[in-house]
């Protein structure tokens, strides 16, 4: 078995550290920030391991080694796995670096959008040139029980996209990773498809400036705090719809100029919400109704943080957009100027969570502002041109 090392030390991490030792993977724990190495150490000696529960069962894993030192881990990775939210990667890939082998694979889960661009970019300039794969989504809804040594599992995906680069052309890799993770993976042509077929870049945002846009300083009392998914009103779903149009029409123009380019693999967002959620929408027969009827999202509501003893107010620094905007919206925005699709709708998305997240990406419709460098558009990896793009595609 290849000796896998997890970064990380959160939700995501504590159940691959479950699920691959017990499923023989000899493993490894990257885990630097704070006193997380600790914290995972003393849990694992208390309770002999971590254990990830899910309907009625429980597997127990324990890992070797848990050191927030890379050169106490790294070296002798075969196999490297960010288990990390997506502004996690580059501190993490900048402390690696220096002590990865050749030959390594090293993965995301969940990529987000751009992560190819950035670890060639940051590896590429060490000389390495390791294989990359990223997973669409994290495949579990998951929360730590107790650090170091439970971790519970809501609910399970049947099944998420697999991107390698380069391709993974005798499929031994994506079997083995299919053994890693335990449930379909389904392997897509390339990160370029993984990134624009990535939903929650759409529905993330889409959602938070569909339903606060003009109602940003509203207060809430706790139990009246908005239901996210189910709450899409027409309006939102309008919006979700355009910008997935805009993404397909980017799809459309790729594969004018790339004969080999595949469009069924970048899936419009109704017909992806279909497809991922068959048992529990109870009725799919619109867009907004495939929102407002999915079981799978019920009691989802917004993100907030405190304004008083009994208000809160929508968090707007949440992931649903300092993660999917920067390691996302703006991503897919710098693939559509490289091919000089206009995207309106995304850009004025874009453009209102930017005020509320206190940056600058896009200027006067331009991707030239002063924060743009904190994201993964290709053109911060000097990328300019759609030739530039296709020479990184199976990199
Ligand atoms: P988490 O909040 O539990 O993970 C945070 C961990 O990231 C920290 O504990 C730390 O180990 C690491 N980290 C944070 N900043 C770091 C830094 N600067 N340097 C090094 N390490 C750092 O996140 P999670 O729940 O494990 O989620 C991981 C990813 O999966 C995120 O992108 C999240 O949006 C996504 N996701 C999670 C769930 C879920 O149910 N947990 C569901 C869907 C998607």
């Amino acid at each position: 078995m290849p000796r896998l090392t997890i970064c990380g030390g959160g939700n995501a991490a504590h159940v691959l550290i479950a699920l691959a030792a017990k499923a023989g993977w000899e493993v490894d724990v990257f885990a630097p920030l704070a006193d997380e190495a600790e914290r995972l150490r003393a849990g694992i000696t208390a309770a002999r391991g971590i254990t990830a529960r899910f309907a009625g069962e429980s597997i127990v894993g324990c890992p070797h080694h848990v050191s927030s030192d890379p050169a106490e881990v790294i070296p002798e990775s075969d196999v490297i796995l960010l288990a990390l939210p997506a502004f996690a990667h580059g501190p993490t890939l900048e402390a690696i670096a220096g002590f990865i082998k050749p030959n390594v694979s090293l993965g995301a889960v969940p990529a987000r959008s751009g992560f190819d661009f950035q670890a060639r970019s940051m590896l590429n300039e060490r000389g390495l040139s390791p294989r990359i794969f990223g997973l669409q989504t994290l495949p579990w809804a998951c929360r730590i029980a107790i650090y170091g040594q439970a971790v519970d599992i809501l609910g399970t995906k049947a099944e998420t996209a697999l991107a390698i680069s380069p391709p993974d052309e005798s499929s031994d890799w994506t079997r083995q990773l299919t053994t890693l993770f335990g449930l379909e993976l389904v392997a897509v042509d390339s990160f370029l498809t993984l990134t624009l077929a990535n939903t929650g870049q759409l529905i993330h945002p889409g959602i938070m400036c569909g339903l606060s846009r003009g109602k940003e300083s509203i207060t809430f009392g706790h139990d009246e705090i908005p239901l996210f998914y189910q709450g899409v009103d027409p309006t939102t779903a309008e919006l979700l719809q355009v910008m997935s149009d805009e993404v397909q029409a980017i799809t459309v123009e790729l594969a004018d100029r790339l004969p080999d380019f595949k469009t069924n693999e970048v899936l419009p967002i109704y017909d992806w919400l279909l497809r991922s959620y068959p048992n529990y929408i109870s009725d799919g027969s619109t867009l907004r109704r495939a929102f407002t009827t999915n079981q799978a999202y019920a009691g989802l509501r917004f993100p907030t943080r405190s304004t008083g003893p009994d208000t809160c107010e929508v968090d707007y620094t949440a992931r649903y957009l300092s993660e999917d905007v920067p390691y996302g919206l703006v991503v897919i925005r710098g693939i559509a100027e490289l091919v000089d699709v206009r995207t309106p709708t995304i850009d004025e998305v874009i453009d209102w969570a930017q005020q509320r997240l206190g940056k600058q990406y896009l200027v006067n419709g331009m991707l030239s502002g002063l924060d743009l460098d904190e994201t993964r558009a290709p053109q911060v990896y000097g990328i300019q041109t759609l030739a530039g793009l296709v020479s990184s595609r199976y990199m």
